[in-house]
């Protein structure tokens, strides 16, 4: 139950939501409650811009450095094996965890990481639209009773399953009727439909309906909370080059090309983890290179798009594109290790880092730190040693993590740039007025929700002076972390008696 004197909140997450779209979508005039939350919004940026370790940021707080997820995958630098992230991960409590931690009634849907889903009391935790390999939630009933009915994410009905996906996320805060004073929901639209239709870039009316829903929805919140945010992860544009970090390092001789394909692809790895077969398609790297040089690039993927379509209505099974040739992980001495990595991990340590770091910054195109410039936290030496993201404001974006054969590949490609939004409209005004218009990390928004609701934030939080600036009243905070290990030990040990007793059992 809601305390007395507590604001009642309401956050709605909308994956890779562009700062730059603001404006496309009043002009288009279909969204006016959005609109309403985007009226006080601020550019959020979300370095690496990349899902998996951008909601962390967001829902936590902290850097990666300090919550651990930096990608997609794990590196383990002794074995140089690369894994799939998953939330046993993460270090730092997420805001449904610290709310859970003070007695606060609170509805999770869509955590990121989003698998396993960890139970803590008080909080009502669904997860079923991003990674995870089985859609659940805590407790069970949930699922069952509102998600149930709502089918997976088929291909080709996604603005379906989308529309009712909220429609069954609405019933369930009407059959709620405001029990739980705090809801945060993350969405993977419009995310999932820039990445298989570009066309939304130019366009909202293309998914038209699924923004009239998505207005719905946002109507239904401030119409029935005292403080509403509107969050995205990152931002999504096109891009006129791809800069391919791994054939620089080939050129100077810190990679080393493979025989066999080691490439934990994540594609691949996503599809596998969720029971669909896979195929893998090798494009020649003379084809690529020669492709590439002509500017065919664009048209060549779009032909691809087509024959896996085809494929896929035709098996049920997805076809995985392998361009260029493989790196040795193992020989190699340094190198960004898979796609959506931002970053290069040093692993000899005859190789110098600022060598390394000289050597990229004479390309153009790149944006490039030294690791401590952008991290800070206990966890920093999971992420790379030097991050490197794309020049994005000059159209750069990064290649695939495999040698290409040419460094620069002029294209028009689709996908994250750095610039994701932050938006609020609260009861009392007081924070619209210093978020509007500005740029903020992305490990402010934890913290601003937490305080304006009126819930101690996390004293390890990034950006404490800045949230005591912003926040009306004074600030409290308290240490979560400890509590976290614990839930999260707890959790462990009874997977391993669950799974045991499967064995025994089977
Ligand atoms: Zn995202």
């Amino acid at each position: 139950m809601v305390s007395a004197g507590m604001k009642t909140t309401a956050v709605l997450g909308l994956d890779a939501l562009p700062y730059w779209y603001i404006g496309k979508l009043r002009e288009w005039g279909q969204t006016p409650h959005l609109n309403k939350l985007l009226e006080n919004a601020g550019a959020l940026e979300c370095i690496p811009p990349i899902t998996p370790s951008s909601w962390p940021s967001i829902m936590t707080g902290v850097n990666p450095g300090k919550h651990g997820v930096f990608s997609f995958h794990h590196v383990d630098r002794a074995s140089r094996q690369r894994r799939l992230v998953s939330s046993l991960d993460l270090e730092h409590p997420r805001v449904h965890e610290i709310l859970s931690f003070n007695g606060i009634e609170n509805i999770m849907v869509n955590p990121i990481p989003d698998y396993p889903i960890i139970p803590v009391k008080k909080s009502v935790i669904i997860s079923n639209m991003f990674f995870t390999p089985r859609p659940s939630s805590h407790p069970r009933e949930y699922y069952e009773r509102y998600f149930r009915g709502v089918e997976g994410l088929g291909e080709g009905n996604y603005k379906e399953f989308i529309v009712k996906y909220v429609g069954a996320i609405e019933d369930m805060l009407v059959e709620d009727n405001g029990r739980h004073g705090f809801v945060w929901l993350t969405l993977n639209f419009p995310d999932h439909e820039f990445h298989k239709n570009p066309r939304l870039l130019d366009n909202p009316a293309v998914s038209a309906e699924v923004w009239r829903g998505i207005d719905r929805l946002a109507k239904y919140l401030l119409d029935n909370f005292d403080n509403v945010f509107l969050v995205s992860d990152h931002g999504f544009r096109f891009f006129n080059f791809r800069v391919s970090i791994n054939d620089i390092l080939y050129n100077h001789g810190f990679v080393v090309l493979a025989k066999k394909d080691e490439e934990v692809a994540l594609h691949d790895a996503l599809a596998q983890q969720k029971g669909i077969r896979t195929r893998r398609v090798r494009v020649p790297a003379k084809l690529y290179r020669l492709v590439a040089r002509l500017g065919l690039e664009p048209q060549a993927r779009r032909v691809f798009r087509f024959v896996a379509r085809l494929y896929s209505r035709l098996t049920g099974g997805e076809l995985v594109p392998r361009t260029g040739m493989p790196i040795d992980y193992h020989r190699s001495k340094a190198y960004m290790p898979e796609s959506g990595m931002y970053g290069v991990y040093i692993f000899d340590d005859d190789v110098g880092r600022d060598e390394v770091y000289r050597i990229l910054r004479e390309y153009k195109g790149l944006r490039i730190w030294k690791t401590e410039e952008l991290f800070s936290g206990p966890f920093t030496g999971r992420g790379p040693d030097i991050v490197v993201v794309g020049d994005h404001e000059r159209g750069y974006s990064l290649g695939p993590a495999r040698v290409v054969g040419t460094i620069y590949v002029k294209t028009k490609y689709h996908t994250h740039d750095l610039w994701g939004v932050f938006g609020a409209r609260t009861s009392d005004g007081f924070l619209e007025e210093s978020i509007r218009g500005g740029l903020f990390r992305n490990t402010i928004v934890a913290p601003l929700v937490l305080c304006s609701t009126g819930v101690p934030v996390s004293r390890h939080s990034d950006d404490l002076e800045l949230i005591e600036k912003m926040c009306p009243g004074r600030v409290e905070t308290a240490v979560y972390t400890g509590k976290f290990q614990v839930v999260k030990s707890i959790f462990k040990a009874r997977q391993k008696i669950t799974s045991r007793k499967r064995m025994v059992n089977s």
